[in-house]
C-alpha cells in the first residue's frame, strides 16, 4: 500500500468518523488536517459541563466493544491504554407504562425465565432468535460492514454467496422477523427497542438487524469511565500521537477544487491538501459547500431521503439520588405504534411518547457532585419538527410528569443543574439536516450500497466519512467507516488516480 508521506489531507468535521479516518490517514503518512466547527472534538459525542456535572450530550451506550479494539488495535493500542470499561448489571430497564417493569441482563437464564413468562414456549425461542441473531451478527459484520461494499461490483464478489441467509434477512422487516419468534407486545419491544439506535421504526427496519440482540444480549452493554467523552478523548490523544494537526472553532465554508489541490474555505484560512475527506453531514456538504457542478446527488435526492430522529434531550443536575431508575432505562407506552407513527408518518410531538433516561452517576462518582445524581432525558422526534421555547416549556413539563407517574421518580422540585437541546440545536450546533440527531435511518432503501458513497463520483480525490454513509449510524459504526474511507483514499492513491484540476 502506497506511503502518503507526500500527501496532505484535510478532513471537515470532528466525529467519530472524521477522528477515525484521520489516524488511519496520519498512520498512513499522510499530513492531516481535521477542521472542527465546534470548539470541541467529537461531533454529536460532545460534552457539556456545569457545576460539577459533566453530561455526556449525544451517545451514551458502548456497544460493541469488539469493534473498538480492532480499532485501537490497528494501531498497536488497545482500549484501556486510553480508557476503563465497567460492564452494566442490568444492561437496562423498562417501565412499561402499565405499572410492569422489567431488566434487561446478559445473564441469558435468567432472560429465557423472563421470557418465559410472559409467554408458554418463548424462553426457547428467545434462545433461537439470539442464536440467529449471532449467526447474522458474524457473517453481516466481516461481509457487509468490514468489507465496504459501497459500490455494486462490491457485490460482485464470490464471497456474497454465503452470506445468503443474512441476504434474505434484508428483505423482511424487523416486525415481520420478530413476530416469527413472540407474540406478546412486551416481548416484540424488548428484541426490537434497539431499532432507535439505527433511527428506523420496527416496519421500516431490515430483519437484518436482529443483530443488534446479539449486541446487546451475548456482547454487553458497557461504561467507559467518564463518559463516552472519555472515548473521544481516547481516539483525538491517538490521533494526536500518530500526527493529526486538530483546528477547532473552524467551519468550513466552501471547498472547491484549484490547479492541482482543492481549496477549503473557513472564515480565516484557506487550506489546499490534495485530499479531502467530509465528516459533516453529507447532505450539508453537498447542499452548502461544493458547487452545484460538483454535487453527486440534486435537491430531490436529499428531500426524499428518511432522515433518522431528531431528538428533545433535556440534562439535569438533580439533589439526591434517583432509585429506582437503572444507568440506562426506557420508559415505553404499551403500544409504540402511535409513538413510530409520530415520528415517521404524521410528525409531531408524541402524545404517549417512548423515552430513554441515561444515569451515569449511578456507574462514575465523577460526573456529579457528591449527594447528586447527573441524569438526561431523551425523548426521539420527528427530523424536522417545529422547535421553539413554547414548545419545549410544555413538553418538558409533561415528560417530568411522564417520569414521576411511570418510574416513581418525581424530579421536578430537586433540578439545580437544566439545559435543553433540541431539532433547532441539532442544526445550529451540528449543521444537522432537518436537525437529524443520527444521520440517514436504516431504511431498506438506505443500507449499504443504497447508503451516499464515501467516494465522490463527481470529484477525484473527496471522500465522505460517518453516519450518512456506509456503514451507517452510531459510535461503531463510525469508526468503522473512517476505516472505510482512508481505505478507499488509499486505493485511489495506489491507482495513481490524479490530485484535483
Ligand atoms: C442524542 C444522541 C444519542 C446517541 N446515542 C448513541 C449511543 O448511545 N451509542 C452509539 O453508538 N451511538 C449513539 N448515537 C449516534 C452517534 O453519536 C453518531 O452516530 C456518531 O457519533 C456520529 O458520528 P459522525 O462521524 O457521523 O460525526 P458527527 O458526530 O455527526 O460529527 C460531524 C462533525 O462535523 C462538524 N461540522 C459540521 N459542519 C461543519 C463544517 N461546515 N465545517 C467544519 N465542521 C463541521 C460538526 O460540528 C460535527 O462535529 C447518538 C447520537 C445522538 C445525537
Amino acid at each position: 500500500m502506497r506511503d502518503l508521506s507526500d500527501t496532505t489531507v484535510a478532513v471537515v468535521g470532528g466525529g467519530f468518523g472524521g477522528l477515525s479516518s484521520a489516524c488511519y490517514l496520519a498512520d498512513a503518512g499522510a499530513d492531516v488536517t481535521l477542521l472542527e466547527k465546534n470548539d470541541q472534538l467529537g461531533g454529536r459525542a460532545s460534552r457539556f459541563e456545569r457545576d460539577g456535572f459533566k453530561f455526556d450530550m449525544g451517545p451514551s451506550w458502548y456497544l460493541m466493544p469488539d469493534v473498538f479494539e480492532r480499532f485501537f488495535d490497528h494501531f498497536d493500542r488497545s482500549p484501556d491504554d486510553y480508557y476503563e470499561l465497567e460492564p452494566l448489571d442490568p444492561h437496562y430497564r423498562m417501565f412499561f407504562k402499565d405499572g410492569d417493569q422489567v431488566d434487561a441482563r446478559g445473564d441469558i437464564d435468567y432472560m429465557r425465565d423472563l421470557f418465559e413468562s410472559y409467554e408458554t414456549g418463548a424462553g426457547d425461542r428467545f434462545e433461537a432468535y439470539l442464536e440467529k441473531s449471532r449467526d447474522d451478527y458474524e457473517v453481516a459484520m466481516e461481509e457487509f460492514v468490514y468489507e465496504d461494499r459501497s459500490r455494486l461490483r462490491d457485490w460482485l464478489d464470490p464471497s456474497v454467496a454465503r452470506t445468503a441467509p443474512v441476504g434474505l434477512s434484508l428483505v423482511g422487516s424487523m416486525q415481520s422477523h420478530v413476530e416469527k419468534y413472540v407474540d406478546h407486545p412486551k416481548l416484540q419491544q424488548i428484541l426490537q427497542y434497539t431499532l432507535v439506535f439505527l433511527g428506523g421504526s420496527p416496519q421500516t427496519t431490515p430483519a437484518v438487524y436482529n443483530i443488534m440482540s446479539h449486541v446487546d444480549f451475548n456482547l454487553g452493554v458497557y461504561y467507559p469511565d467518564g463518559g463516552i467523552s472519555a472515548v473521544v478523548d481516547g481516539v483525538v490523544d491517538m490521533g494526536d500521537e500518530l500526527g493529526v494537526t486538530y483546528e477547532t472553532g473552524s467551519e468550513v465554508t466552501g471547498i472547491t477544487r484549484g490547479p492541482g489541490a482543492f481549496r477549503v474555505e473557513t472564515a480565516g484560512e484557506t487550506y489546499q491538501p490534495d485530499r479531502v475527506v467530509v465528516n459533516a453531514d453529507y447532505a450539508h456538504a453537498e447542499k452548502e459547500l461544493l458547487p452545484d457542478h460538483e454535487r453527486q446527488y440534486d435537491d430531490d435526492y436529499w428531500d426524499s431521503r428518511t432522515y433518522a430522529p431528531s431528538a428533545f434531550l433535556m440534562y439535569l443536575g438533580v439533589e439526591g439520588d434517583v432509585e429506582p431508575l437503572a444507568h440506562h432505562t426506557l420508559v415505553l407506552p404499551n403500544e409504540w405504534d402511535d409513538h413510530f407513527e409520530q415520528i415517521f408518518e404524521r410528525p409531531a410531538w408524541p402524545d404517549d411518547p417512548a423515552y430513554y433516561l441515561c444515569v451515569p452517576s449511578k456507574t462514575d462518582d465523577s460526573v456529579a457532585p457528591e449527594g447528586h445524581s447527573n441524569l438526561f432525558v431523551l425523548v426521539p422526534l420527528a427530523p424536522g419538527l417545529a422547535d421553539g421555547d413554547q414548545l419545549r416549556e410544555a413538553y418538558r413539563e409533561k415528560i417530568l410528569a411522564d417520569i414521576a407517574e411511570n418510574t416513581g421518580v418525581d424530579l421536578r422540585d430537586r433540578i439545580v443543574v437544566e439545559e435543553q437541546f433540541g431539532v433547532q440545536d441539532f442544526g445550529d450546533r451540528y449543521n444537522a439536516t432537518e436537525g437529524t440527531a443520527l444521520g440517514l435511518a436504516h431504511t431498506l432503501r438506505q443500507t449499504s450500497l443504497l447508503r451516499p458513497s464515501n467516494r465522490s463520483s463527481a470529484v477525484d480525490g473527496l471522500y465522505f466519512t460517518g453516519s450518512f454513509t456506509t456503514p451507517g449510524v452510531g459510535v461503531p459504526m463510525c469508526l468503522i467507516s473512517g476505516q472505510h474511507t482512508a481505505e478507499a483514499l488509499l486505493e485511489d492513491m495506489d491507482a495513481d488516480v490524479p490530485l484535483a484540476q
